[in-house]
Order: C-alpha cells, then sequence, then structure tokens
C-alpha cells in the first residue's frame, strides 16, 4: 500500500488508515480479526477515541494488537479540556490499548473557541499533552473537528498542532468548502499533516464507494481514515487503497456535476443564479443550509431509505445553531424573495432555485411551514 509522509513528524502512513468507532458494534474477536488482516495488508495506522464507547474501542485494539505494537502507528483522541481531565483520559486510554505511548493524541471534536481557549490556557489540556509528549507517552499532538472549521483554522494559526483532522468527501466539498479552500493549505503550510476523515459521508456515498475513495486519496492528505466493522467492507477498501491512481481535474469536476448525491439539490456555489433583483445572497444562504443539515433535507421523501439515512447525517456538533446564528445578521434573507422566478433558469446543475431559497429560509429561521 502507497505510504505518505505525515507532516513533519517523520513518520510514513499507509494511504488507507483503520477508524475504530465502528468496533463497537463488533466483536471482540471480530475486531481482531479485522484489524490482524488490515496490518498483514500493509496498513500501518490504527485510530480511536477515548470516548468511543467510553474506552470500548481502544480496550478491543488493545486486546486485538498490543502484540504488534511496532507494526502501526496509533492515534487516539481526548475530549477533556483540563490538565487534570487530560492526564487522567490518557493514562486509562494507555491502559484500555495495552502500550506505553500513543503516536499520536488528537484533542477531540473542539466545536468552540471557547473549547480551545481551554485547551490552551492555562491549566488547560495542552499542559497536560506538551509534559506527556516530553516523557514519550505521546509523540505527537494534533486537533480534530467535524464539519464546518472555522476553530480548526484558529487553532493551527495559534497553535503548532502537528496534525489536524478533519471531514473531506465530494458531498461535504459543498457543505463547507473553507476545509479545502482554507484549512487544508493553511496545514500545508504549517506542514502538519492533514487526516482526512468521513471519505464516504458518514455512509451516505455508500453507491459510489469506489468514487468517493478514489477522490478522498486524490486529496493532498498525509492519509484517509474510514471507519470499518466487517469483512467485505475493509476488502473492498483495502482494495480501493492499492488501486489507486489520481483523479484529474476533469474527473473530479465530472463527480461535481454527475454525483447521484449531489443531484439536483445540492448547491455547487458556481454563482450563476446571483441575478436575483432583491439581492438575496444565495450562494451564501444556500452554504449556510450546508452548514445547518449538510443540504440533506430536500422535502422530498422518493425512496424511504435513502431518506431515513439522511435524516440520520444530518445535524451536526452545534452546526445547526451557528448557521441559523449567522442566517440572523443577514441583511437580506429568503424573506425577501418576490418569486419573481429569474433565478431559477440560470443553474447548471437543474436546481429549482427559489423552491431550494425556501426551504432554507424555513430551516435557517425556525420557521413553521415552507
Ligand atoms: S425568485 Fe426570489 S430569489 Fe429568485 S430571483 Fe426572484 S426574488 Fe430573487
Ligand atoms: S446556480 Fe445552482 S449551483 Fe450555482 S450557486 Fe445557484 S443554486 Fe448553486
Amino acid at each position: 500500500m502507497q505510504k505518505r509522509p505525515f507532516g513533519a513528524t517523520g513518520l510514513n502512513t499507509s494511504i488507507l488508515g483503520f477508524g475504530g468507532f465502528h468496533l463497537l458494534e463488533i466483536p471482540a474477536s471480530e475486531a481482531k480479526w479485522l484489524l490482524d488482516r488490515y496490518l498483514d495488508a500493509g496498513g500501518n495506522y490504527i485510530e480511536t477515541a477515548a470516548a468511543y464507547g467510553d474506552g470500548e474501542s481502544e480496550r478491543k485494539i488493545g486486546l486485538a494488537v498490543a502484540g504488534r505494537r511496532n507494526e502501526f502507528i496509533l492515534t487516539t483522541k481526548s475530549g477533556e479540556r483540563s490538565a487534570q481531565g487530560f492526564e487522567a483520559n490518557l493514562a486509562r486510554s494507555l491502559a484500555n490499548l495495552k502500550t506505553d505511548h500513543v503516536d499520536l493524541v488528537l484533542m477531540h471534536a473542539v466545536g468552540s473557541g471557547a473549547e480551545l481557549d481551554l485547551i490552551l490556557g492555562p491549566g488547560g489540556a495542552m499542559e497536560a499533552a506538551v509534559r506527556a509528549k516530553k516523557e514519550g507517552r505521546v509523540r505527537h499532538i494534533g486537533i480534530s473537528m467535524h464539519g464546518q472549521p472555522d476553530v480548526l483554522i484558529r487553532a493551527m494559526k495559534e497553535y503548532p498542532f502537528e496534525a489536524v483532522m478533519t471531514t473531506i468527501n465530494y458531498y461535504d466539498h459543498f457543505n463547507f468548502p473553507e476545509i479545502q479552500d482554507a484549512l487544508v493549505p493553511l496545514a500545508r503550510e504549517k506542514n502538519a499533516a492533514v487526516i482526512l476523515m468521513k471519505p464516504v459521508g458518514d455512509g451516505l456515498l455508500w453507491r459510489s464507494a469506489p468514487a468517493a475513495f478514489r477522490y478522498a486519496f486524490s486529496q493532498p492528505v498525509s492519509i484517509v481514515v474510514a471507519g470499518i466493522n466487517n469483512r467485505e467492507m475493509l476488502e473492498a477498501d483495502l482494495r480501493f487503497a492499492e488501486d489507486f491512481t489520481p483523479m484529474s481535474e476533469s474527473e473530479i469536476e465530472a463527480l461535481y456535476s454527475k454525483a447521484p448525491e449531489l443531484g439536483n439539490y445540492v448547491c455547487r456555489q458556481c454563482g450563476a443564479c446571483l441575478v436575483c433583483p432583491e439581492k438575496i445572497p444565495l450562494t451564501d444562504i444556500f452554504r449556510l443550509e450546508g452548514w445547518f443539515d449538510r443540504q440533506m433535507a430536500d422535502g422530498t421523501v422518493t425512496n424511504a431509505s435513502d431518506w431515513a439515512l439522511k435524516e440520520r447525517l444530518r445535524f451536526w456538533f452545534g452546526n445547526r445553531d451557528l448557521a441559523s446564528a449567522r442566517y440572523a445578521e443577514l441583511a437580506v434573507k429568503g424573506d425577501a424573495c418576490t418569486e419573481c422566478g429569474k433565478c431559477n433558469p440560470t443553474c447548471p446543475y437543474g436546481i429549482d432555485v427559489r423552491r431550494k431559497l425556501s426551504l432554507a429560509d424555513y430551516k435557517l429561521a425556525g420557521r413553521g411551514i415552507y
């Protein structure tokens, strides 16, 4: 399996990483089979978190592969924000994982500036992490968050994190464009490793897994981490990694244009509809809709299982409230629409712009009906 430099750490990681969250869903014996197979196939990066099953994912990994500890790079995460909490969390993680050190610890799911202030401030988690690094219990320190990247961008500017973990896939590309436009270039400029998570959009892109993985591996990232909980999925993911060839710009554009999950609802942010006589900022509003629910509620139920999946996957980590707050600050909102219809024929992706605006306004303004 191809390997890439992991930022400036001196480590080289296989392009496919094993995400440990979904080990919660399977017995320890099956977790061992999967982890052994992944390592035998050339994978060398296993990731978990103290919070996954309150340590259960870590314990399963420790039971399965502690005897092969020198064959892989091991990452865990801590959601603690204080030095004391982080220290206790790390001690438990090392015991769970049956090891004396992790290669990387990530400050887990840092979703607000206030949390970042706690981590970096006096008595914060970073104090304990730096101490653990000096003692060799942690080799490198990074940070993670799902969805919109404001806090991660600020974090990368304020502290020399060695790795950053973020959501990237061809669906969320349009929900959180700043990840690829701003966060990834900033991380690369600072020589930090970029860890890509959610290559198949929490499962939304399951129909298109070969394209979704090829897109993910084509990004300027160190590694693509995929949650794995069965043999068929592992074998497919290994095959995608082994067969990987980078996508060309035209192949990526074709995917953005034709991917079934984007269809005629997800706004590609092209700006062609900005002809509104009322100066309604359509692209901004649709971007906020992406934060709000990842543009998953499109007002139709054509396929019950698809609808149920989307219901499960929308509303993430406080992004809904943030989107509503930003929408409230807009000088011109969806309720300024006179339904003149000028925007509709302009969309190259066949989006019913006027209807989409009505839905976005309903969501973001918390209206009772659309
Ligand atoms: S239909 Fe509404 S959003 Fe579209 S151009 Fe007319 S006023 Fe603007
Ligand atoms: S024309 Fe369509 S894709 Fe382009 S910004 Fe408007 S709604 Fe989005």
